[in-house]
């Protein structure tokens, strides 16, 4: 049997479930296919001994009003826990972990950095300009604010944070925020003033939130979706173009289907697009082939808090690629969100792996967690053992935006957006965080609208002009 549907998505993870809620706001039904047993794709969160660990993404950075409405909007508003006011971030200095001051002036006048550094922040907009949408992020931040800058902040974020390297990173698209200031306003620093001083530039004060019950109740409550049928347990294996869309084949353990939609939105990994793509838009296949991805483990610890370093009382730490430990960063996560672990315990999350460490994930469970123990030891002088150990594994964590990734993104999107009905909807265009996915699914959604109202509105003038044809018939 063939089904018939408006709109299918394929893969539901936040990108997909997004998208077929803003859709769903328009009035427009969807179908989700999701090959796992489950919606949430690399969000899911489980409760072990008491502790509720996330197997990827905790939180939910957000500065966008639209991003605002859409949680409001979708119920989850309800299930919202707001980050603990607590401000104790530490980066590497040297050998040893140091506290990151809270303000601009703090850091100004404080030690982390020499004073050639602190004049080079304020020479900053008196740099001058590039407009290469190449460059690497270590190079942007080399010319811009200094090498040491790039040493003790940026590079542990974009090491840890985007598991990625920053000598490869392409500036424009994993820092698209500070590339766009110096393209608008020619400086860094000028550019942040005068956003706070022009009315209507002020974006939205920095809220960070997650759900009660972990991040997988984000995905739970978007799967309630009424105009979304969600079918689980359903890989897709083949794509065909049909008349006036796609036909979709995927399959269960126990049943094949085929679908003919007028539109279809890929929301897989860039491989699995690929690799669906292949025969009929080889082109777009070939760039998409062009992704790389990193692996990430993430060990989750639970500790007794009784006795735990001051560092550990904090938020976290991220530490640069120089560091001689496998250790990328680690978060205290129940210090800044509640309810996640049981009281007088600490749940912390570990992240190892990322493009510089490729075979992360080839290390045992017995290695992973020594190693984290080793560094947790040498760092912040722990010395209990975790009464709580869980350790999730992405062998695809986070896709590279290496390279030339800026132009490349852009071919992705110019190609696609050649095939009538075809839409892409995932991190590896337009940003990895949970904000860029909610976003880009809004935009990704206006476009399939436009088009489906297009087709429908075609599909009843002809239907119209077959009746009114028929009429005249004698
Ligand atoms: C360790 C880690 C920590 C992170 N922390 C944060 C954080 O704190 N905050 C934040 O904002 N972001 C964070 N992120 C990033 C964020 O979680 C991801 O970018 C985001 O969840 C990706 O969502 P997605 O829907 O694009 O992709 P995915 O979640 O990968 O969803 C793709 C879906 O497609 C399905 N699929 C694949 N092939 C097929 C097929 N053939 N047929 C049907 N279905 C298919 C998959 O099963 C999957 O469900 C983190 C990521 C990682 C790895």
């Amino acid at each position: 049997m063939i089904l018939h549907r408006d709109v299918v998505i394929i893969g539901g993870g936040i990108s997909g479930l997004s998208c077929a809620w803003w859709l769903a706001r328009k009035g427009i039904r969807t179908t989700i296919l999701e090959q796992a047993d489950r919606t949430g794709g690399l969000i899911h969160s489980t409760r072990k001994d008491g502790y509720v660990t996330d197997h990827a993404a905790s939180m939910i950075l957000n500065f966008n009003a639209r991003v605002s409405q859409f949680i409001e909007q979708s119920g989850l508003q309800q299930h919202r826990i707001e980050r603990n006011n607590i401000s104790r971030r530490y980066i590497l200095k040297g050998d040893a972990l140091k506290q990151v001051p809270e303000s601009l002036r703090g850091l100004l006048f404080s030690d982390l950095f020499s004073l050639k550094t602190r004049l080079q922040l304020l020479t900053e907009p008196f740099r001058s300009r590039t407009n290469s949408d190449s460059e690497s992020v270590a190079d942007f931040i080399r010319r811009r604010l200094g090498q040491e800058i790039l040493d003790l902040a940026i590079d542990p974020y974009v090491s840890a944070v985007l598991a990625s390297d920053p000598e490869q990173a392409c500036a424009r698209s994993v820092l698209p925020r500070l590339t766009a200031l110096e393209r608008q306003f020619g400086s860094i620093s000028a550019g942040i003033l005068l956003k706070k001083l022009i009315p209507g530039k002020r974006g939205l004060a920095q809220q960070a939130f997650s759900f009660n019950g972990g991040m997988r109740t984000l995905t739970e409550v978007l799967a309630e979706n009424p105009l979304c049928e969600i079918q689980t347990s359903q890989q897709v294996m083949a794509l065909e173009p049909a008349r006036n869309g796609w036909r979709i084949s995927s399959h269960s353990d126990t049943r094949e289907q085929q679908i003919l939609a007028r539109q279809l939105i890929l929301s897989t990994p860039a491989p699995v697009a690929a690799r669906l793509l292949k025969p009929l838009q080889p082109e777009l296949s070939r760039l998409l082939e062009q992704i790389r991805y990193a692996p990430i483990a993430q060990i989750h610890l639970g500790f007794d808090q009784a006795g735990l370093s001051p560092v550990m009382q904090g938020n976290g730490f991220l530490l640069p690629s120089s560091a001689k430990t496998p250790l990328r960063g680690s978060l205290f996560i129940s210090n800044l969100i509640d309810q996640r672990a049981p009281a007088g315990k600490l749940l912390s999350s570990h992240f190892i792996g990322g493009a510089k460490q490729p075979d992360a994930l080839l290390q045992s469970d017995d290695q992973l967690l020594d190693q984290t123990l080793a560094a947790l030891n040498k760092l912040c002088g722990l010395k209990q053992n975790p009464e709580m150990t869980r350790i999730n594994r992405h062998a695809q964590g986070l896709p590279l935006y290496h390279g030339r990734y800026h132009q490349l993104t852009q071919a992705i999107q110019q190609t696609a957006m050649t095939t009538n009905g075809l839409h892409l909807v995932a991190n590896y265009l337009q940003g990895i965080s949970i904000r860029d996915r909610i976003l880009q699914a809004s935009q990704v959604a206006d476009q399939v609208s436009l088009q489906l109202s297009g087709q429908l509105s075609a599909a009843s003038s002809h239907s119209l002009s077959l009746t009114q044809s028929c009429i005249k018939q004698p």
